[in-house]
C-alpha cells in the first residue's frame, strides 16, 4: 500500500515528488508516455525563476528529479493502463501491475495535438513531428513548416533556423495567440517567413514515405496551392491526458481536470498538478507551484484520515 502515487514525471509530477519524499511519505511517480513531459522537449527556458542565464528544459525537470530522488522518491517506468477510483484505496495499474494508494496526485499533462489530416499519422516520423527539439537536427539545410501561432510555434520556428534553409510558419489566422516578445523574436528572424490566413489542407508523399509537399489555402482569398516542403512540424496546442481517469474524475469538454479548489479534484484523495487541469497558464513555474500544492494537500488528507 502507498501513500501517494503520482501520475507523470514532467515539472509538475516531479516537484510533488520532491515535497512528499521530504514530508517521508515515500511517493512513487509513474514516469508515463514523455518521461519529463513538455519540459524535455523544450531547449532553453528563460522564465522560470531562479535562472539568470536561463537553463536547458531537459535539465530543468532532471534536476527536479534527482531532487525528489534524494528525498526517497520511487520513479517507475510505464504508463496507467486502468484506474479504479470509486473506493479508498485507489487502484491503479501500471502496465499490467495493480498498486494500491491511498492518495493520487494526477500530473500527467497535456499530448500534442495533431491536424487529424488523413496523411499526417501516416507520415510521423517521416517528415511530420510534434518535436522540434527531437527531430529538427534531420532537417539541416532542409525546408521546413511550422504550423501554428502560439509561443511553441514560434519558440519552434526559431530552433528551426538553426538547422533548416527556410522556415515557413503557417497560421490560420491574421492575429497572432504568441506573447509579443516571441513573436517579435520569429518576426526579426530573417530565415523565418510568414504565411497567415492559410491552412495545410493534405501533406504529401505517402508513396514515397517521406514528406515533400503540402497543400495550403489561404483563407481571405481563396487560393490554393502546393509548397515544396521536408520538414513538418505541428504546433498547435496539446490535449489533456485524462482518458484513463473518464467516468471518474470530472473534466471539461475538453478533458481538462476540473478543479474543486486548490489542487482538489471531485475525488477526495485524488489531487491535479500541473497542465492536466490548466488551459490559462500552463508554465513550468506554475506547473511546479501546482505539484507543491496538490503534496501539501496531500499530505493533510493524509493527516486527516490518520494514515
Ligand atoms: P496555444 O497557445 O494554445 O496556441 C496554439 C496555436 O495553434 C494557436 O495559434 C491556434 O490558432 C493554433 N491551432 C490550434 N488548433 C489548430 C488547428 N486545428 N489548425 C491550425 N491551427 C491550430 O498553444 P502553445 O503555443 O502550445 O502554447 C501553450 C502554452 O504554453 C501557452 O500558455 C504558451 O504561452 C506556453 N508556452 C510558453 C513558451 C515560453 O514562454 N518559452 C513556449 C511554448 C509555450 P488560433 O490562435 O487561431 O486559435
Amino acid at each position: 500500500m502507498r501513500n501517494v502515487v503520482i501520475v507523470g514525471s514532467g515539472c509538475a509530477g516531479n516537484t510533488a515528488a520532491v515535497y512528499t519524499a521530504r514530508a517521508n511519505l515515500k511517493p512513487v511517480v509513474i514516469k508515463g508516455h514523455e518521461p519529463g513531459g513538455q519540459l524535455s522537449l523544450t531547449t532553453l527556458v528563460e522564465n522560470f525563476p531562479g535562472f539568470p542565464e536561463g537553463i536547458n528544459g531537459p535539465d530543468l525537470v532532471e534536476n527536479i528529479r534527482k531532487q525528489a530522488e534524494n528525498f526517497g522518491a520511487e520513479y517507475m517506468h510505464g504508463v496507467v493502463t486502468e484506474a479504479d477510483l470509486s473506493k479508498r484505496p485507489f487502484r491503479i495499474n501500471v502496465d499490467g501491475e495493480w498498486i494500491d494508494t491511498r492518495t493520487l496526485i494526477v500530473a500527467s499533462g497535456a499530448s500534442a495535438r495533431w491536424l487529424g489530416l488523413p496523411n499526417e499519422q501516416k507520415l510521423i516520423g517521416h517528415g511530420v513531428s510534434s518535436c522540434a527539439t527531437c527531430d529538427g537536427f534531420f532537417y539541416r539545410g532542409k525546408k521546413i513548416m511550422v504550423i501554428g501561432g502560439g509561443d511553441s510555434a514560434m519558440e519552434e520556428a526559431n530552433f528551426l533556423t538553426r538547422f533548416g534553409s527556410e522556415v515557413a510558419v503557417v497560421h490560420r489566422r491574421e492575429q497572432f495567440r504568441a506573447s509579443k516578445i516571441m513573436l517579435a523574436r520569429a518576426q526579426h528572424n530573417p530565415k523565418i517567413k510568414f504565411l497567415t490566413n492559410t491552412v495545410v489542407e493534405d501533406i504529401h508523399d505517402v508513396s514515397k514515405q517521406t514528406v515533400t509537399s503540402v497543400r495550403l489555402r489561404n483563407t481571405a482569398t481563396g487560393a490554393v496551392w502546393e509548397q515544396e516542403v521536408d520538414g513538418f512540424f505541428v504546433a498547435i496546442g496539446h490535449i489533456p491526458n485524462t482518458a484513463v481517469f473518464r467516468g471518474q474524475i470530472e473534466t471539461d469538454g475538453d478533458g481538462y481536470i476540473v478543479s474543486k479548489g486548490g489542487a482538489r479534484t471531485n475525488i477526495p484523495g485524488v489531487f491535479h498538478a500541473g497542465d492536466v487541469q490548466d488551459r490559462a497558464y500552463k508554465q513550468a513555474v506554475t506547473a511546479a507551484g501546482m505539484g507543491c500544492m496538490a503534496a501539501i494537500e496531500a499530505e493533510r488528507f493524509l493527516e486527516a484520515e490518520g494514515a
